[in-house]
């Protein structure tokens, strides 16, 4: 008896002697041998399967690969999660591919008005900007109005001086403009006129938003979405993008949500949130919430669109009711993936 009391008392003290001198990091373990797992996406308007000419397949391809890289460095490199969404997305931004930042689409004016939110998952708080028209990066005005306001939305001259006040890159309008979308605003113009009613192009270019979700390696979730909205939109007018909720969510008890599509259904019908609160509430896994978001909710009253989801766990869903969703994951044990249908 005396041997076992000796012997428990020794192994008690060991462990507090250990606990004393093991540095708290080690106690934490090394955050960069822990999982992480990104996922991205470049919009769901793209075109069905076989219309889109392969040499511009390719470079949605390549962006979206070099998207997933950067994403990639910042978690393997012990980054968090928020910096990994906002360096993902200023990347798409700076692309004149995607609908956000550069290359967005533009409103019934001929003018880009942008719209942009991010969310971090670990404290819950959340910033947005909405149409902005002179902030370079959007994603990041909508990061400073979470770090550095007590409000979660700014939008129009508000946002931009806001933006332009904290120092961040501002713009003449005409930058986001690029040749394509300039032709593709034409061409919906022409159709709007009775005399004039084929269709042409602007139907494909309505949608594209960007997005990305990420799981970083300190067991935290943030989300972000990025836009120029809808083609033709009227001025003023505000997507999901930037409603916390609609377009973007993220809470570390369930998942980080970006979504793409149809804003005003996604807007009516809190899709975002409503992924969330059915992995909480009703107990679902995250890919039958994600697909009764798109499917059952959305695409039965008619809204289409996609979402990429990413819970604590690490589980991805993707669902999209459209032809096509620009979108790719990597993650701390797979390599980048980049799919189009
Ligand atoms: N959801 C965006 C909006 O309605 C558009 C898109 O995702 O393509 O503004």
């Amino acid at each position: 008896m005396r041997t076992i009391l000796f012997l428990l008392a020794f192994f008690l003290a060991g462990g507090w002697l250990f606990a004393q001198v093991t540095p708290a990091t080690a106690v934490t373990a090394n955050p960069v041998d822990k999982r992480w797992v990104l996922v991205i996406h470049g919009g769901a308007g793209g075109p069905a399967k076989g219309t889109m000419k392969p040499e511009k397949e390719k470079q949605y391809t390549d962006s979206l690969n070099k998207a997933l890289q950067i994403g990639a460095g910042v978690l393997s490199s012990g980054g968090n999660s928020l910096d990994a969404v906002e360096t993902v997305i200023r990347f798409m931004e700076n692309c004149p591919l995607f609908n956000a930042g550069k290359g967005a689409v533009l409103n019934e004016d001929g003018k880009a008005e942008l719209d942009a939110s991010i969310m971090d998952g670990k404290t819950g708080q959340a910033g947005a900007v909405a149409c902005v028209t002179m902030v370079k990066n959007p994603i990041s005005a909508a990061r400073a109005v979470m770090e550095k306001t007590q409000h979660v939305l700014l939008i129009g001259k508000g946002a931009d001086d806001f933006a332009k006040a904290k120092g961040l890159e501002i713009v003449d309008p005409s930058y986001f403009i690029t040749p394509e979308r300039l032709e593709a605003w034409k061409a919906a113009k022409q159709k709007t006129r009775p005399e004039q009613p084929s269709p042409t192009s602007a139907d494909k270019e309505k949608k594209g938003t960007v997005g990305c979700v990420a799981l970083d390696s300190y067991g935290n979730l943030s989300a972000g979405t990025s836009t120029g909205g809808m083609m033709m939109k009227m001025s003023g007018r505000v997507g999901d993008s930037p409603i916390i909720g609609a377009g973007t969510y993220a809470d570390n008890n369930s998942c980080a949500v970006s979504c793409t599509g149809h804003g005003e259904f996604f807007i009516r019908n809190s899709a975002a949130y409503s992924v969330s609160a059915q992995m909480l509430y009703a107990n679902k896994p995250l890919k039958e919430a994600a697909d009764f978001v798109i499917f059952d909710i959305l695409k039965a009253k008619g809204g289409e669109g996609g979402l990429i989801a990413l819970d604590k766990d690490g589980n991805i869903a993707t669902p999209f009711s459209s032809n096509a969703m620009f979108r790719g994951t990597v993650s701390s044990v797979t390599p980048p993936e980049v799919m189009i249908y």
